[in-house]
């Protein structure tokens, strides 16, 4: 039987827990290593080493350095590992100063300058996005099925229909009230980019009313261009559904909750963030 291990770095453990709510891959993985659940002391050689969370610190350099040789892959799970994610926020001086004012914290490993992708570290074979990627995901990271076929974007599983008669000209407050079920939250007031984000997820934000942040990072069509071009992709779809000032969609798709995962596959801020080839991600 083949093995895996879990390296988890700087992030919030929710990529793990998505994990272990797949339970397909049992009869072909033996899960030897993952220090939430199983208590082994030090990783050893395996077939697939799933890596989640950012490097933020020098513990995770210094695991992430270790593992990788002994893995036969190496995979990173979740927008942590990809582009640094929730992790990245650490990089913000008015976090960095929260962190750094406690003196029971100066114990703790120190703080590398700022938060990198493991890629910037580290060979990466395949990528499988998602904050976190769904239970559904994993089991087709370590199953391989024969008859998983996501959507090209987010917009083909959510289901809701776009309308071009129904055009709101500022975005809905939180106090918005019912959402229509079978309508899209574009027309509805709502920021969601599923229109370019990569499907696969089976929209489970929009179908529940929620829009969707574009955690799985852009579609094929946009994954190997610059973030420029998935930004004005949205800007496009979003000025052909609502009558919305452009100035207010720009600064809406700069807000913090949506940048954490706009540019999680682009070159956006930093060298080590270059657009990822396609056959490489899930
Ligand atoms: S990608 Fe999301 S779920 Fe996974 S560790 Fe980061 S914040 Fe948590
Ligand atoms: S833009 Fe959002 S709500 Fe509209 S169809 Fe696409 S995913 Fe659904
Ligand atoms: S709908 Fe969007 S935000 Fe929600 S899981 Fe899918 S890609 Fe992520």
């Amino acid at each position: 039987m083949k093995t895996f291990a879990v390296l988890q770095l700087a992030g919030c453990a929710g990529c793990e827990v998505s994990l272990l709510n797949a339970d397909e891959w049992v009869g072909e993985y033996r899960l030897a290593y993952m220090p939430l659940v199983v208590s082994t002391h030090d990783m050893p050689e395996v077939d697939l080493l799933l890596v989640s969370g950012g490097v933020r610190n020098e513990e995770d350099l210094y695991n992430l350095r270790r593992a990788v040789p002994r893995a036969g892959k190496v995979v990173a799970i979740g927008t942590c590992a990809i582009s640094g994610g929730v992790a990245s926020l650490g990089d913000r001086d008015d976090v960095r100063q929260v962190f750094l004012a406690d003196r029971a914290r100066h114990h703790v490993p120190r703080l590398l300058p700022k938060c990198s992708p493991i890629d910037a570290v580290v060979p990466v074979d395949l990528y499988l996005p998602g904050c976190p990627p769904t239970p559904e995901l994993f089991m087709v990271l370590l199953t391989d099925p024969p008859d998983f076929k996501p959507g090209a974007i987010v917009c083909v599983e959510c289901g809701r229909k776009k309308r071009k008669d129904m055009r709101p000209s500022r975005f809905a407050g939180f106090q918005r009230g019912e959402v229509d079920p079978g309508i899209c939250l574009i027309n509805q007031g709502f920021l969601c980019i599923g229109s370019s984000t990569r499907g696969g997820c089976r929209a489970p934000c929009p179908r529940a009313g929620h829009p969707c942040v574009g955690c799985r990072g852009p579609s094929n069509a946009l994954i190997e261009k610059e973030s420029a071009a998935w930004l004005s992709s949205i800007q496009r779809v979003i000025s052909s559904l609502t009558d919305i000032p452009a100035g207010e969609v720009d600064l809406a798709l700069r807000s913090p909750h949506l940048s954490l995962f706009l540019f999680q596959f682009s070159d956006y801020s930093g060298p080590e963030r270059k657009p990822r080839p396609k056959e490489k991600v899930i």
